[in-house]
């Protein structure tokens, strides 16, 4: 196989299985929408984001979270949105992703006049305009090169304000005497059944997610929404282990029956273990064991950690390394492509310089985002079109051989 060089990656089919959209904006997007609305940017350059917002690194996670409340206010109405949701995908088009699971919290466009269901349906008709466009290339119609597949999974929070959205804040206006986790709960439930409704109406709905602080905000809360996307035969993915440890991705797993892991950085990590557990090392490898066994997948945001976690400072030192030696299910995502400054391809040469990753080991890796995504279809059409995906990347490699 060819050594790879960042011109390999791009060309290679890849996906995107955890990528926010609010987190994806182009810049000057933002800024056209931020005008036409009426919002308040701290600059309306993209230089001048790029300095104040939009950064290589952050200080911290608030510094972090910041561009969301500017990318989140423009998201306010269907027209704002479907272009959001468009453009995203020619970006990810434009450097070789053919599939994606884009993911946002609904609830934080709900105002009045804006429904839930409109935000979806926003989201959906720029997903569905890029596929298109993307697929009628003769290449693709013809069978030549895989198809252009997007998918949407819906946020739940862990945690929410009622500033946060009218939306939002609806939860505390009609539930006065709740405490909060009531309302968390309440409203995940929300999500869920939505997600399942939209679905089953033919929007291109295919998973949950359960986003925002996981410490003091746990899984558990959210069993009901997620029961009801497990009835419904969802996929159910879970930010887990990001700012909290394995015992937050236990709860994904146990109480959420979460099929992927968003993160899981803090897999390994004895020290970030509640004191009940007796035996820590030996709960982190029955952990370890099980996600690998099951082949639950992690969906591993290399920049975007980096940024959150300072000790993550050197790459080599990721828990990546770790995941890689054990063999686990991974996909490289990017998390946030605005947020974080980055696209799927360098998530990939990033990871190939970092831990010296061999063509062998980023074909394969490539491949489990598509084994592992949740596929709007059925799985002899999911199997088919990842066929076509190993054959496609195997011509570009030079193989001819399949696996
Ligand atoms: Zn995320």
């Amino acid at each position: 196989m060819p050594a790879l060089n960042d011109d390999l990656i791009r060309k290679l089919p890849k996906t995107d299985l955890h990528v926010h959209l609010d987190g994806s904006l182009r810049i000057p997007t933002l800024i056209e929408l931020a005008k036409q609305h009426n919002i308040k940017l701290p600059s309306y350059t993209v230089e001048g984001l790029r300095e104040l917002v939009f950064k290589d690194s952050y200080k911290n996670l608030p510094e972090y979270l910041e561009g969301f409340l500017y990318t989140t206010a423009v998201m306010c109405d269907k027209e704002a949105i479907e272009r959001i949701a468009y453009e995203f995908c020619l970006d990810n088009q434009a450097e070789g992703v053919r599939y994606v699971e884009v993911r946002f919290a609904p609830q934080l466009s709900v105002r009045d006049g804006f429904t839930m269901t409109e935000v979806v349906k926003a989201v959906d008709r720029g997903l569905r305009r890029a596929a298109q466009e993307f697929n009628a290339r003769p290449e693709v119609r013809d069978g030549l090169e895989p198809k252009f597949v997007a998918g949407m999974i819906l946020c739940a929070m862990r945690y929410f304000e009622g500033t946060w959205s009218q939306g939002f804040g609806r939860f505390f206006d009609a539930m006065p005497e709740a405490d909060r986790f009531e309302l968390y709960s309440t409203a995940s439930v929300e999500v869920a059944r939505a997600a399942v409704r939209l679905r089953d109406e033919g929007c291109l709905v295919v998973g949950i997610d359960l986003a925002g602080q996981e410490k003091g905000y746990p899984a558990g809360d959210h069993k009901h929404a997620y029961q009801i996307a497990h009835e419904a035969f969802l996929g159910k993915t879970v930010h887990a282990g990001e700012d909290y440890g394995p015992e937050s991705i236990f709860q994904a797993l146990g109480d959420l029956h979460a099929d992927r892991i968003g993160h899981g950085t803090w897999l390994f990590s004895e020290d970030k273990i509640q004191a009940h557990i007796a035996d820590k090392k030996a709960y982190i490898e029955s952990l370890v064991e099980y996600i690998a066994d099951k082949r639950i997948t992690l969906e591993v945001c290399l920049t975007s950690n980096q940024q959150t976690v300072p000790e993550l400072a050197d790459l080599s030192k990721h828990p990546f390394a770790e995941m890689r030696k054990r063999k686990l299910s991974t996909t490289f995502c990017t998390d946030n492509r605005l947020v974080s400054n980055t696209t799927v391809s360098n998530e990939i040469g990033r990871a190939v310089k970092a831990f010296d990753l061999t063509a062998r080991e980023v074909r394969d890796s490539l491949i489990y985002g598509f084994k592992r995504s949740f596929f709007p279809g059925s799985y002899l059409e999911k199997r088919q079109y990842v066929r076509q995906v190993i054959d496609y990347a195997d011509r570009i490699l030079g193989r001819t051989e399949s696996s």
